[in-house]
């Protein structure tokens, strides 16, 4: 556990002032002086030991916006992992994208500040489950969302995330093609593709929540809302919204857009950390909370960078069929 020697001194407050002020709407000042000496040593420790911190964008605004070194959505954190000279990654998210991190560099350090940290699209399908796909669609290559463990992993033909989804899936020489575990994703991209999707019945637990009828409540109250909903969310709920993409899609709609009002219907910590840059910006909240990824927090990163654990392992076996399937997917190119 953390200690409580950290003090807020007035040399933590002066390094971390640059931090509150993006932090100051989130975080009541009587809360800074707890939280600022942490942020601070995370930091120096991550110069020290020569560590990089990627945070996904349903991290709490004080991991994104205070010791996060690369923040993004799957595909951003993927390819980052695959290119850092760092000697310890430690992945802000959840465990399948600390396993991605492995697979990508086997010779690292990779440490979760909780490895209990799931996912329940993750958790929903096995190496199992798609063998017996495999056999009841022979010849039909296998693309698998990035949300899954490494020993589905590696028997897929391909990864592919939410960004890059409809990507993958016309890449393939094959009109069908088993796509898992996401049956929401599948279903969203099935609109957008002439190929044959086979679908498995995962579901993400945070997306499958949203309702058509949350979004029109929403636009009866708020006129000239911008409403953007993750592809994970079911297809009725992308019908009712006017765009969908990642969350790396989302950011570049408003950077290219400029909406005055939007709703992000996606997991809480988004609208949160979005907010920051886009302070014209009026953000409505509605939100589900991903209870894995709210497992981190940053007394437990502040831990795992001490003492350098938990460790991420992957199989031996696993990583490079898991790590062909993931460089598959890096080699498709952005549309
Ligand atoms: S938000 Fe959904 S897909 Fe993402 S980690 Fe949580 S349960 Fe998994």
């Amino acid at each position: 556990m953390t200690d409580t020697l950290l003090a807020f001194t007035p040399e933590v407050e002066r390094r971390t002032r640059p931090i509150y002020e993006k932090l100051k709407n989130f975080v009541p000042r009587v809360e800074w002086g707890l939280m600022a000496p942490i942020i601070d040593e995370i930091n120096r420790l991550k110069v020290e030991k020569n560590a990089l911190i990627l945070a996904h964008n349903y991290m709490t605004p004080d991991i994104f916006h205070g010791v996060a070194d690369i923040v993004g959505d799957s595909l951003a954190l993927a390819r980052e992992a695959a290119n850092t000279t760092a000697d310890i990654i430690v992945v802000c998210g959840v465990h399948f994208m600390a396993e991605t991190a492995k697979i990508l560099n086997p010779d690292k350090t990779i440490l979760i500040a909780d490895l209990e940290a799931g996912c329940s699209l993750s958790e929903g399908i096995t190496a199992e489950d798609v063998a017996e796909l495999r056999r009841q669609h022979p010849g039909a290559p296998v693309v698998t969302y990035v949300n899954t463990s490494a020993a589905v992993k590696a028997v897929t033909d391909v990864c592919c995330t939410s960004g890059n989804a409809l990507e993958v899936v016309e890449s393939l020489d094959a009109d069908e093609i088993i796509f898992i575990p996401d049956q929401f994703l599948g279903r969203n991209i099935q609109k957008l593709t002439k190929k044959k999707l086979h679908l498995w019945q995962g579901s993400c637990m945070v997306h499958d929540k949203f309702t058509p009828s949350e979004i029109r409540a929403l636009r009866s109250v708020h006129r000239n809302l911008t409403v953007m909903a993750h592809p994970e969310c079911p297809p009725e709920v992308v019908a009712e919204a006017d765009y969908a993409g990642s969350t790396a899609q989302m950011i570049h709609f408003i950077e290219k857009n400029h909406p005055q009002k939007i709703a992000l219907i996606t997991e809480c910590s988004m609208s949160d950390n979005v907010s920051v840059p886009f302070p014209e910006v009026e953000f409505i909240r509605p939100c589900n909370l991903c209870p894995h990824m709210k497992k981190i927090t940053l007394p437990k990163i502040l831990d795992a960078l001490r003492s350098e654990s938990p460790a991420v392992t992957v199989d031996e076996d696993l990583i490079a069929p898991a790590r062909r399937a993931i460089d598959a997917m890096l080699a498709v190119k952005p549309r």
